[in-house]
Order: structure tokens, then C-alpha cells, then sequence
């Protein structure tokens, strides 16, 4: 069976089928990096990098671009404000935004790429435009003219005779022929910045950036486009536009939307004040794997209503699967094999793989590694589970994670890899690690409570060897000493027959 997606363009779920298989061509609107994302953002980015991992999982091969809006009228308006130029300015929030990427377990795209390193890219597509009649000027401006244009208005299907200007085409302070215009190229302002260009001085506008860049890296058709819902009209609608009119050719075969992260029925966002960044939560104490695990579990055509309660439960389940992958690799069970229960760790992974296919049902995919924890602790508890089982328990884990990215927690060894934190000492009692001071002034935001967060599962494994270890040559003082500042750490030791187990407070 094939993979299937709910395709905007033709308003239906259709199978998916790449023009060159087994290679996918996909192109995803990244951030405008004016300031830090929000997890409504990121809501938007997992449910690209879910898509993505599931494309992979199922063998294709991805060629996957993503874009970083690094002009447009927000990030001049900021950082004029901060006194700084563009690019130092966006420079900092696109270090941030990968910094939060790799907290969230968002994989790197293949290519990332900057607006402002394709000015020529944009400045020649827009020539083309020209050169076919679907471009005028004003003022030394030029508007795309959206009535040459036949097929305006086949994705978003909005009533274009009864359209109102939307607020990226209202703060154009431009001449249009028509409200429905849109600017392909704004002439240079005082005290902007911009670019001298065979079109004249001035900067691109914001549609024109993704028609340029995707179209250079992935041709003049490909796969995959995919952004929130709020860019299917004009974003999306204008790319398609720009890129077929240019062209001739068909741009995009399927346009794939996420639905957004609400608050109180509301859109999370900068602009309603509705809004958390990863590092706000961080700080108040919850894991990014929560945070990812939230956003990852509502499928993405559906909008996702944000609670606190959410994430606690979130944290909570993630703490299930990993308390299941502990008891598979450290308990001890009896020797031999069962048949049923392997079965059943079969069926459970059949049935999470077949909700992904199904318009990346991630709902359904969650359902099913739950049933099989839940079969797979009660088996445990009554002596049915066999030693032989192990791998084929851990293997369903694995599968399902190398879609949803939880299981692991490496947060510490992630920020001290990027330079956030400083390594492990490594004197037993000093578990918990200092914040680099000088990484703190700056104001990054991934501050204490990162660096109080509950240890990695490798360090508290050592730490319960060396427990083990003090035990057994009698030295009770430090092995209490160690079980008091794990428990400082948030990681609760419980000593059983088959072992010393542990959980997070
Ligand atoms: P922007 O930085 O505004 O260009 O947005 C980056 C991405 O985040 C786009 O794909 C938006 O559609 C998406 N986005 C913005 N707000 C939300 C939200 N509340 N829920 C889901 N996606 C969002
Ligand atoms: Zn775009």
C-alpha cells in the first residue's frame, strides 16, 4: 500500500507518487528569523521533519530545501530597532533556531538556504516574468499581474472577485494596478537595505524568495511543498503563480499544510502575544522531547490546542516508553521465547507504520506503540515475558522512534556540544552541571533550568554501577551518597530482585 496525503491543491487524499522515484523532491518554508520561533512554528517543523522521517522509513530517497526568510519587512523593521545590520541580525536567530531544531530532534534538510544569498536567482525569474508580460512597474517597483495569470486561486479556492488585500499585500505601501497584486521586486527605500540589481536598486518581495530558491534546487516541478495553513493564501498561492507563469510548467505536485497550534481557540503567535518559545518552556522545566512529543501527536490537519496539561501528560508518556525500554534491556526474564508475544510486537509496528501511511495519522501511530507498552508490562509483570523477546520488543521501540524521536535524552550532550553548557564533572558529587556564565549573559535563554534538568540515561547508568560497585565492597557511605544526589537530580533508585531500576521524579 502506498503512502497517501491529503493534497491542497486538489482537495482530496490522494497516493503518492514522486516523478523519479525513489527520490522526493521537497521544499518547505522555513522561518522568517526576526526573532526566536515560537512552538506554534515548530508545530509546522515537526510535522515537516514527521514527514520527512516517514518518507525515509519508507525507502525514499529526499532531497529536502528549506528556506530561511532573512529579508522581508519584519527583520529590517527589528533590527533597525536593535541599532544592528540584517545579516548580523538574522545571523543570531538563525543560530538559535538550529540550536532549538537540535533540542527538538528536527533533522538538517538537505539544503538550507538564505534569501539573501539568491538575489540573483530572484532578480532573473523576475526578468522572465517581464519578458512574458506578467510584470509591470511602478514607481520603480514591479507588481505581479495577477489577472494574466488564469489559474489564480487554484489552491487557497478563495472568491478572488470578493478578495480583500491580506496583511503581507497590505503593507506594501506601493502602486498597484489592482489590490490583488503582488510585488515581485520593492524599489529602494532610505535607510533600507538593498540590492543594485539589473532590475534597479531595491530588494525582492517576500513570494518571489521561495519561487527562486526552490525552483534552482529542486527544478521547475517537483514533489513536495509544505508551510502552516496561513501560507496557503497569499504565500503559496502567489509562488504558484509566479513559478508556473514563468515556466509553463506545473510547479508543485502536492501541497501539504499543517493546521495551527491554538491557545484558547486563538493561533499561537508573535503577534497576539499568544505565544511560547522552546526556551520559555525549557525554563519552566519541560524536556524539548516533550515538547516535540505534543506537537507530534495531533495529525497535522488538525489544529492542536495548547494546555500545560498536554505537555505534562506528554512528559508523562515519554516517560512510559523509555520506562519500557529500560525493563527490555535490564530486567531479567526467563529463558525461551513466545511466539504470541512476538506477534503481537509485529502487529504493533503493521499498524503504526500503516497510520503514517495514511496521511501521516499520527494519532493512530501513537495508539498503537501504547497497546503494545501496555500488553508488553502486563506480560512482564506475569511472568509471561521471555528473555528471547528482547529484540524483537526493542526493535518495535526503535522503528516507531526513528519517526518520533523521544527516546532518547541527550539534551545535555546536545548544549554541551553546542557550547551551551560545560561537560560532566566528573567527581561523583557533582552531578549536576554549571551554566557557562558567559553563553548565560547572552541572553540565549537556555539557561538553569536546562542545566538542573534530570540526567542523561547514560550517566545515570554509570552512576548506578559505581553504586553497585561501593556496595559491593561494603563502602555504604558512598553508595548513599550517590542515590542522594541522583534523587537531587530528579532520578529516584529502587533496588529489586533483578536489579536496582529507576525512575524520574
Ligand atoms: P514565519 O516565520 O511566520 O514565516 O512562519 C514559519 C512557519 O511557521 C510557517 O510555515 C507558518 O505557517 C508556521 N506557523 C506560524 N504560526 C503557526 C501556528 N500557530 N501553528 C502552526 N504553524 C505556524
Ligand atoms: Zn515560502
Amino acid at each position: 500500500m502506498s503512502l497517501r496525503f491529503y493534497n491542497t491543491l486538489s482537495g482530496r487524499v490522494e497516493e503518492f507518487h514522486p516523478l523519479e522515484p525513489p527520490k522526493v523532491r521537497m521544499y518547505t518554508c522555513g522561518l522568517t528569523v526576526y526573532d526566536y520561533a515560537h512552538i506554534g512554528n515548530y508545530r509546522t517543523f515537526v510535522f515537516q521533519d514527521i514527514l520527512r522521517r516517514h518518507l525515509k522509513y519508507r525507502g525514499y530517497e529526499l532531497l529536502h530545501v528549506m528556506n530561511l526568510t532573512d529579508v522581508d519587512d519584519k527583520t529590517i523593521r527589528n533590527s533597525q530597532a536593535a541599532g544592528t545590520s540584517l545579516r548580523d541580525y538574522t545571523d543570531k536567530y538563525i543560530k538559535a533556531f538550529e540550536v532549538d531544531a537540535q533540542l527538538l530532534n528536527l533533522e538538517a534538510p538537505e539544503i538550507v538556504v538564505r534569501a539573501t544569498d539568491h538575489i540573483a536567482a530572484m532578480v532573473k525569474l523576475i526578468e522572465t516574468l517581464e519578458a512574458k508580460g506578467f510584470a509591470y512597474r511602478s514607481e520603480g517597483s514591479i507588481y505581479f499581474r495577477v489577472s494574466q495569470f488564469r489559474d489564480y486561486g487554484k489552491l487557497s479556492k478563495l472568491d478572488l472577485e470578493g478578495m480583500r488585500a491580506g496583511a503581507r499585500v497590505d503593507s506594501d505601501e506601493y502602486d498597484k494596478a489592482n489590490v490583488r497584486d503582488f510585488v515581485l521586486w520593492k524599489a529602494a527605500k532610505e535607510g533600507e537595505p538593498s540590492w543594485e540589481t539589473p532590475l534597479g536598486r531595491g530588494r525582492p518581495g517576500w513570494h518571489i524568495e521561495c519561487s527562486a530558491m526552490s525552483m534552482k534546487y529542486l527544478g521547475e516541478t517537483f514533489d513536495i511543498h509544505s508551510g502552516g495553513s496561513d501560507l496557503i493564501f497569499p504565500h503559496h498561492e502567489n509562488e504558484i503563480a509566479q513559478s508556473e507563469a514563468a515556466t509553463g510548467k506545473p510547479f508543485v505536485r502536492y501541497w501539504l499544510h499543517a493546521e495551527h497550534l491554538i491557545v484558547n481557540g486563538e493561533k499561537m503567535s508573535k503577534s497576539l502575544g499568544n505565544f511560547f518559545t522552546l526556551r520559555d518552556l525549557v525554563a519552566k522545566g519541560y524536556k524539548p522531547a516533550a515538547i516535540r512529543y505534543l506537537l507530534a501527536s495531533v495529525p497535522f490537519r488538525k489544529p492542536l490546542n495548547f494546555t500545560f496539561d498536554g505537555l505534562h501528560q506528554a512528559q508523562q508518556s515519554i516517560e512510559r516508553l523509555r520506562n519500557l525500554r529500560y525493563r527490555l534491556t535490564m530486567e531479567k526474564f526467563p529463558a525461551g521465547e513466545s511466539s504470541v508475544l512476538q506477534d503481537r510486537a509485529r502487529t504493533a509496528v503493521r499498524e503504526f507504520e500503516e497510520a503514517l501511511d495514511d496521511n501521516l495519522n499520527t494519532a493512530e501511530a501513537l495508539a498503537a506503540i501504547f497497546n503494545l507498552v501496555r500488553d508488553a508490562n502486563i506480560a512482564m509483570d506475569h511472568g509471561e515475558f521471555r528473555d528471547g523477546d528482547r529484540p524483537v520488543f526493542l526493535d518495535a521501540l526503535d522503528r516507531w522512534d526513528r519517526i518520533f524521536a523521544v527516546l532518547e535524552d541527550n539534551d545535555q550532550a546536545k548544549l554541551t556540544k553546542l557550547g551551551f553548557i560545560k561537560p560532566l564533572a566528573k567527581t561523583a558529587g557533582d552531578l549536576i552541571p554549571r551554566q557557562d556564565e558567559a553563553k548565560a549573559a547572552q541572553g540565549d535563554g537556555y539557561t538553569s533550568a536546562v542545566l538542573t534538568e534530570a540526567l542523561g540515561e547514560a550517566e545515570i547508568e554509570t552512576r548506578i554501577a559505581e553504586r553497585n560497585a561501593a556496595r559491593r565492597r561494603g563502602d555504604f557511605a558512598s553508595a548513599d551518597k550517590i542515590r542522594s544526589d541522583l534523587l537531587a537530580a530528579g532520578v529516584i533508585l529502587e533496588d529489586t530482585k533483578s536489579g536496582t531500576r529507576w525512575k524520574r521524579k
